[in-house]
């Protein structure tokens, strides 16, 4: 391969570039990402940094230093807008064409929006540093009144964040709890009950019927017709892969790019990674995902076949109201929950999914050793990567 490809400059796009030049790749380079930035972290931008405990330059993936030992092209502000049929030529919106090789796909995920709130102000979302800035400045006056619509993991550091600034906060969930998906009612529950702890009204199992105000949001009209007045109003409803510029190219896409347990599409010539890849037929947003994908998928992506596969056992970690919460494995409805250590009334512990007598997964809460040690037992246990050649 002399000309590879990544479509995405950000953490799985640099991981990517990265496990290209740490397994030998030394032909051109070319990075893609509509973003006007360098690749920065986005886990802060929820957390520390909106409340200002870190500044824009924590929030860089790289250095200078690597950046010139990555020797990689970086074309900034450009949005990829298609990709031929073959996989072969890379449409730029700015009418330019990359002829390649080789391709990966990192695009991520955007932010979900609430149809018709576009262009009023006083509304958020929360996915790129820009939207991060712009919620900070909205964020750094006297106590506003904030409405968190979404209590998934970003509403929910988000409003632990809008608390800790000193804002009356209120979380609209419309499921009857938050996280039950992700963590099960149990756990999900807890989860719940740090909002009521710091303040924060939780709000369950009503919709959003619309947003009032004319050119800023002055309410929330919830679907029962109560009205919550707001200032700020942040939208965390989820994320939607960016699959859309690849309409016509032949790969498959539904919820995510279609890849097989290595990364691989359904082009040889061209792998996926992190949010936009749905790999062995999940698709997981989460950081760890995104950093561990690139150097199997670039493994595959270099030998034209699947020689590797991914490590089944996803992790994440979320900070909320002064509580790491950290979670591995894959949980199903019906599997058992053990604490073995600490308890719910501690607001400490770490807790076991099992299935027959097997651990599915891990939580822990304010636990990190004990869950690092259980998460590397659970690791051994699914087997790491797995060589099929
Ligand atoms: C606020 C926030 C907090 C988070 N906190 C946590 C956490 O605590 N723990 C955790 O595990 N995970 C967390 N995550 C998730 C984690 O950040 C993501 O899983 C990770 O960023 C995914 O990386 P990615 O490179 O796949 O996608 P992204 O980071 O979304 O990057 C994709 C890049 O591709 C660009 N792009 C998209 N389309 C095109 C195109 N057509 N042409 C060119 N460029 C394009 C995008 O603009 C973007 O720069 C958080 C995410 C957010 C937004």
């Amino acid at each position: 391969m002399r000309t590879v490809t990544v479509v995405g400059a950000s953490l799985a796009g640099l991981y990517a570039a990265r496990a290209l030049r740490a397994q030998g790749f030394d032909g051109r380079l070319v990075i893609v990402g509509d973003e006007p930035h360098r690749p920065y972290d986005r886990p802060p931008l929820s957390k520390d940094f909106l409340t200002g405990a870190t500044t824009e330059a924590d929030l860089a993936l790289a250095d200078a230093e690597e950046e010139t030992e990555l020797a990689a092209e970086w074309l900034l502000g450009t949005r990829a807008r298609g990709l031929d049929a073959r996989g072969r030529t890379l449409l730029l919106d700015d009418g330019r064409t990359v002829a390649t090789d080789g391709i990966v796909l990192a695009t991520g995920a955007r932010a979900r929006t609430l149809p018709g709130t576009e262009g009023l102000a006083g509304v958020h979302t929360l996915r790129t540093l820009d939207d991060a800035r712009a919620l900070r400045a909205a964020l750094g006056g006297p106590a506003r009144r904030v409405v968190v619509i979404g209590g998934g993991f970003i509403g929910a550091e988000t409003a632990s964040s809008c608390v800790g600034l000193g804002h009356e906060v209120t979380v609209v969930e419309a499921a009857p709890l938050p996280l039950v998906p992700q963590l099960g009612p149990e756990m999900a529950g807890f989860c719940a009950s740090l909002h009521g702890r710091a303040g924060a009204a939780l709000i369950t199992g009503v919709g959003v019927a619309g947003l009032h105000g004319r050119a800023a949001v002055t309410a929330v009209e919830l679907a029962d017709g109560r009205v919550l007045p707001a200032d700020v109003v942040v939208v965390g409803i989820g994320a939607v892969p960016r699959t859309g510029w690849l309409a016509g190219s032949t790969l498959l896409v539904n919820d995510g790019v279609l890849c097989d347990d290595g990364c691989a599409t359904t082009l040889p010539q061209v792998v996926a990674v992190g949010d936009v890849a749905r790999v062995g037929g999940v698709r997981h947003e989460h950081w760890t995902s995104a950093t561990e994908q690139p150097a199997v998928a670039v493994r595959n992506l270099l030998a034209g076949r699947t020689v590797e596969h991914v490590r089944p056992a996803p992790y994440f970690w979320s900070d909320q109201y002064g509580a790491r919460i950290q979670f591995a494995g894959r949980r199903r409805d019906g599997d058992t929950l053990r604490i073995v250590e600490g308890s719910l009334e501690e607001g400490s512990f770490l807790c076991r999914y099992e299935r027959g007598g097997t651990t599915t997964a891990l939580l822990a809460v304010d636990r990190p050793r004990p869950f690092t040690r259980a998460r590397r037992e659970l690791a051994r246990q699914a087997a790491g990567p797995v060589p099929t050649a």
